[in-house]
């Protein structure tokens, strides 16, 4: 194996792989300190996958520590001669993404097509696109000679494990910055990957360092006094928490948190396009995603119509196991999840609300969730109000474009929304009333690595992406 430190197994196939991978500190891969690890497990199957060590503040001290000896060369590296390691990264990137794609719908439990055709190209795209940033910050607009703030302390959710961990590496590298990045707790091993990658790509020892654990050991990341900046998606909870811990310091902060996102179908919208993009909007990554559209808000002139085929849509998608070609959904990525999951649905059932779901075989082992659609939601309702992260659509109806604005803002989240309708004017009204960061029109989860993305409200603050992920690195 390429990327652990335990001894190379007979076979080579990426789930028999060596079995324990170790923390990538200093250009190596090594046990935690202490010697403990935790497993990893595969949602769709129980298997476990892989032991992983468990980052303690040992190891983090001494992760900080590697990114600190690196930073003063690394900064002082030509832009271009940066630019030339992130090419070399976005390259193998996509040599190696079969393998990829395969690690990550075992870890993740995310379909393959998904990780196959979204999440690999999109990682690729954001090295690709922040390589080309490197040679020109002077010229991005913060002046002529901006900045890198130093270390950066990165912790990353496990819904897009490896396409989260390149919208935090790659501007930060671009920018002359080095990285302590620690994965989820179900999710590390793309990182691991990842780190072989940089390995590979010949990056100068300590500019990437990855520390695995859970929830205590991105605490102690966060709470370094070696770090100069913090950046941060996950739940709003622990991104306040954070908040918390890197008031009073000298610390920078970028949080992406959660969201509520609404899909608003006006009733003169193309309605077999908007069906495609309600169905993509939340069933996609099993809703697993940040800017879900979890929130259906449909005109009632067309909403018997809208849900009559949106029944018919749903009653096509495939749910089973994530290394099929032609599976739709996936498994739920943990029990925990799967738990909250059910949780708040069946809040929705005794809240009142209507709940459906086509008939489908659920695997027997493994973590499954229907998709799931309630309908005579009010905006009382738990599952209008919390983010669910699961498969599970909320539809409200609406009068008057005026009271889809007022609906959709009624949240305390604001990270993206999506608008479907024939009408450029009213695309342009909705978007401009909408308080929300992201505004996708006519289409939904479309993602470019030119275009900002980030919340309002408490769905955080800061942009990633675009030139204006490159400010949440610089001192201008
Ligand atoms: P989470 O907040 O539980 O965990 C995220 C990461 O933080 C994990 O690596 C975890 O180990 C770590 N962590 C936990 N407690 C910590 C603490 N006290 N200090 C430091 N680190 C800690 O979130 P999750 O369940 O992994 O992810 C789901 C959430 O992420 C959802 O709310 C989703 O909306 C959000 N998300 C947001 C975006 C965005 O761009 N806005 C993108 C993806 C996911």
């Amino acid at each position: 194996p390429l990327f652990a430190y335990a001894p190379a197994p007979e076979s080579r196939s990426v789930v028999d792989i060596a079995p324990r991978y170790g923390l990538y500190i200093d250009g190596e891969f090594r046990e935690a300190a202490d010697g403990q690890v935790f497993k990893t497990v595969s949602p769709s199957s129980e298997e476990v996958l892989s032991e992983v060590a468990q980052g303690g503040e040992e190891d983090v001290d001494a992760a900080v520590a590697a990114a600190r000896r690196a930073f003063g060369p690394w900064s002082a590296l030509p832009g271009a001669e940066r630019a030339k390691y992130l090419f070399r990264i976005a390259r193998i990137l996509q040599e190696r993404s079969r393998e990829l794609a395969v690690l990550e719908s075992l870890d993740n439990g995310k379909p393959i097509r998904e990780s196959r055709d979204a999440d690999l190209p999109l990682a690729a795209a954001y090295f690709f696109h922040y390589a080309g940033w490197a040679d020109k910050l002077a010229h991005a607009g913060y002046g002529p000679d901006p900045r890198p703030l130093g270390v950066a302390a990165q912790v990353i959710p496990w819904n897009f494990p490896l396409l989260m961990l390149s919208w935090k590496i790659a501007p930060a590298l671009a920018t002359g910055n080095t990285v302590v990045l620690k994965p989820a707790e179900t999710t590390p091993l793309s990182a691991l990957f990842f780190a072989d990658i940089c390995r590979q790509a010949g990056l100068p020892r300590g500019v990437v360092n990855i520390v695995t654990g859970d929830g205590s050991t991105g605490a102690a990341l966060v709470a370094h006094p070696g770090v100069d900046k913090v950046a941060f998606t996950g739940s709003t909870e622990v991104g306040k928490a954070i908040a918390r811990t890197v008031a009073g310091t000298r610390k920078k902060l970028t949080l992406e948190l959660g969201g509520k996102a609404a899909n608003i179908v006006y009733d003169d919208a193309p309605l077999d396009q908007a069906v495609e993009g309600i169905v993509n909007g939340i069933f996609f990554n099993q809703g697993h995603v940040c800017c879900a559209g979890s929130r259906l808000l449909v005109q009632e002139s067309v909403a018997e119509e809208v849900l009559d085929a949106l029944r018919r849509r749903m009653a096509t998608l495939r749910v089973g196991d994530p290394l099929d070609k032609n599976t739709d959904v996936g498994a739920v990525n943990s029990r925990e999840q799967l738990d909250r999951i059910t949780a708040l649905a069946d809040a929705g059932e005794a809240e009142g609300a209507e709940r459906w779901s086509p008939a489908c075989d659920l695997p027997s082992t493994g973590y499954w969730f229907a998709p799931t659609l309630f309908t005579g939601v009010t905006q009382a309702h738990r599952i209008a109000r919390e983010e669910i992260f699961g498969p599970v659509l909320s539809v409200l109806t609406f009068r008057t474009p005026a009271e889809a604005v007022e609906k959709a803002n009624n949240t305390p989240y604001g990270l993206s929304a999506g608008i479907w309708t024939e009408k450029g004017s009213r695309i342009l009204w909705t978007a401009d009333q909408l308080r929300a960061g992201v505004v996708w029109a006519n289409t939904f989860n479309k993602f470019d690595p030119a275009s900002p993305f980030g919340g309002y409200k408490e769905s955080g603050h800061g942009r990633e992406g675009g030139r204006h992920g490159l400010e949440a690195y610089l001192d201008v």
